[in-house]
């Protein structure tokens, strides 16, 4: 039999990364991501553990070598582990990498049953260190516990990144303070600008501060030098010579990052989004649960690759309330 074919869309583009929201389920309620009363999906719309794998090891056939879980938040689940443990089994075979994308709030818990599933990076959202405000933006008081679960996973051996979404008024003052903590920690920093997913209370525009912006006033206080560097993603790095650590921006706004795409993402209920920023997708639980899953799971992922647009076409303006896409990035798997 021959080799299952690589994935690769109508632009050239080789498809060898999927992010995978495992649940849409969260303990926090960040104000950019979601509301405060976020309807969740029901049990049976989502995906099993075994439909998960299922998912993902079609993917892996055809070319996939590094997979991202998310969410929601992806270590609320109850089988996550059992999950990661069944897809580590196949790093090494077809698969390069598995790593997750978390809050951090359940990281002092898992972080050694993650290392030991064969995780070795983790990137771990995390907007502030001020605890009052921490709290105000995630309707949480969780800061203490995110803290903790970083130290614990840099004590179970794990690389961490953090991911810091940059806010107008709310932690803007606080950017070069949150880049020397965590360079100091030995712990890169990628800030990334506010995308126009899903209704929220807060009005976008107002949110939005852009990394050109953020960007001129660090070379104020920091040197920065243009990196070479490149994680296979759409940010672009800067070396921070006083600190000496690397700074990442993910611009998706001021600066358009689709032309070397390499990723698909499917929801928790198993809806293939060709783009983060579009509409086009597959009914992957559906071929999952035909009677032929294999074949089916085949030819979504062909389909999938036929509408992938070139770019997303997203952009935040006053010009109206909706948001650019009304699902939200906890929906998609951010
Ligand atoms: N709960 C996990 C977490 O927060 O890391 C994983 C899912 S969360 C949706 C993934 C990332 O998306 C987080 O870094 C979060 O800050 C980011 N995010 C959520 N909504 C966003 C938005 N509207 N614009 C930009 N980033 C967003
Ligand atoms: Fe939850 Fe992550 Fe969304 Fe915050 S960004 S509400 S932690 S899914």
């Amino acid at each position: 039999m021959n080799a299952p074919a690589p994935l690769i869309d109508q632009f050239n583009r080789r498809i060898s990364y999927l992010r995978l929201s495992v649940t849409d389920r969260c303990d926090l309620r960040c104000a950019y991501c979601m509301p405060e009363a976020q309807t969740f999906l029901p049990r049976k719309d989502v995906l099993s553990l075994e439909e998960l794998h299922q998912l993902a090891l079609g993917f892996i056939a055809r070319g996939v070598t590094k997979l991202r879980l998310t969410g929601g938040e992806p270590l609320v689940r109850r089988d996550m582990i059992e999950l990661v443990r069944a897809l580590g089994r196949k790093l090494g075979d077809g698969l390069d990498e598995l790593t997750l994308t978390t809050n951090g709030t359940q990281l002092a818990r898992f972080a050694d049953d993650l290392r030991g599933a064969g995780v070795r990076r983790i990137n771990v959202s995390l907007d502030t260190l001020d605890r009052e405000q921490f709290t105000r933006l995630t309707r949480r008081d969780s800061l203490p516990q995110v803290l903790e679960g970083i130290a614990a996973a840099q004590a179970a051996g794990l690389s961490v990144k953090l991911n810091t979404v940059a806010l107008k008024g709310i932690n803007h003052a606080e950017i070069p303070d949150l880049i020397a903590w965590a360079h100091g920690k030995g712990i890169e920093l990628t800030l990334i600008e506010v995308m126009p997913l899903g209704e929220v209370e807060e009005d976008r525009f107002d949110q939005y501060l852009p990394l050109s912006t953020v960007r001129a006033e660090l070379e104020q206080r920091y040197t920065l030098t243009a990196s070479l560097h490149r994680s296979g993603g759409p940010a672009r790095y800067v070396d921070v010579a006083e600190t000496g650590g690397r700074l990442g921006f993910i611009t998706p706004l001021t600066n358009n990052f689709c032309e070397g795409c390499n990723r698909v993402r499917v929801t928790a209920t198993g809806q293939l989004y060709a783009c983060l920023g579009g509409t086009e997708q597959v009914d992957l639980r559906a071929a999952l649960r035909s009677q032929d899953p294999d074949a089916a799971l085949a030819a979504g992922l062909d389909q999938a690759m036929r509408i992938k647009p070139e770019r997303h076409h997203f952009a935040i303006d006053r010009s109206g309330a909706e948001p650019a896409l009304a699902r939200h990035m906890s929906t998609t798997g951010g």
